[in-house]
């Protein structure tokens, strides 16, 4: 049995973005039926599964391809209208496919506070080059927007570094950018030239070495933002569904499991409490990993 249930609702994607593989060997957004889901979602249930996570290609898509087109939210109302489950999650959703009104559903304390957003570079520039419709400006909106309604809400994000035309400025313009953000955590990906793409055939290559340079200083930047993050969540109690358990010696298991809001937990307990969802008292970083060390408050399950 699994924890946490991946469900793909759609596969495919309208966008085209330049560097993008996927959009070229996937095709178009091709999304799969609210029955369909549905019957995804009670088998992985009936399989002990208590999160339900959306995956996608383009998941802020779904819908849109039908011949009665639907949006987003209408699947969100209908997933939630499914008992059975305690959290459902976003995977990833690009920013222009996130309409505000979606924030409604936050009210549902299953929908977890977290939402992934790739930005992929913090100057106009680079974004246009990278066939990305949206402007940093309307990024920070966005954030502000389902900040005001979710103060907590974890904000994850992808970047690319190194891509063709990234001048140092436009690196530097990247990197205040998204140190001003505060994302909880990211992915960077060194650009890499993938055959086949338009920004394949781009003239101003970046060197790889540089590439490999930038990634190191945003990783460092979402180091410390993702740190900054879960520091202000010590010394509350909070959430935990446990993913992993070990026994350890006689009496103890240790436990790794995430908050609705992505941090990652370990604790010791004196029982198994596996696929169990805990009321867990944070109390300290974690000297090796990014996650937070936390104390079991009761080890019979809440709900
Ligand atoms: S939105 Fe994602 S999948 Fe679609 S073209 Fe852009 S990078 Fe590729």
């Amino acid at each position: 049995g699994r924890t946490r249930a991946f469900i793909k609702v759609q596969e495919g994607c309208d966008h085209h973005c330049t560097y993008c593989l996927t959009r070229i060997a996937r095709g178009k957004s091709h999304s799969r039926t609210l029955n369909d889901i549905s019957r995804d979602i009670q088998a992985a249930l009936a399989g002990g599964a208590k999160e339900v996570v959306l995956t996608g290609v383009q998941l802020g898509g779904w819908g849109q391809d039908f011949a009665e087109s639907k949006r987003l939210g209408e699947l969100l109302d209908h997933i939630l209208s499914i008992d059975g489950y305690k959290r459902l999650r976003l995977s990833s959703i690009e920013p222009w496919d996130f309409s505000q009104d979606l924030l409604k559903f936050w009210s549902d304390e299953r929908l977890c506070r977290h939402l992934h957003i790739p930005l992929q570079s913090g100057n106009d520039r680079i974004l246009k080059a990278m066939g990305r419709p949206m402007t940093i400006i309307e990024y920070r909106e966005l954030i502000e927007t389902i900040r005001n309604k979710l103060p907590e809400i974890a904000i994850t994000t992808d970047l690319i570094a190194g891509f063709p035309g990234e001048s140092q400025e436009d690196f530097e313009a990247t990197l205040a950018f998204v140190s001003s953000i505060g994302f909880a955590g990211g992915h960077v990906f060194t650009y890499s030239p993938r055959p086949g793409t338009a920004a394949f055939k781009m003239k101003e290559r970046v060197p790889v070495s540089t590439g490999k340079e930038r990634n190191a200083i945003l990783r460092k930047v979402f180091n410390e933002s993702g740190h900054d993050y879960r520091e202000s969540f010590i010394d509350r109690d909070i959430k935990v569904l446990w993913e992993s358990s070990q026994k350890n010696g006689d009496e103890n298991w240790n436990l790794s499991g995430l908050t609705d809001n992505y941090i990652r937990v370990y604790a010791t307990s004196s029982s198994d409490l596996w696929n169990q969802i805990s009321q867990v008292h944070l109390k300290a970083d974690h000297p090796r990993r990014n996650a937070l060390l936390g104390n079991v408050k009761d080890d019979t399950e809440t709900t």
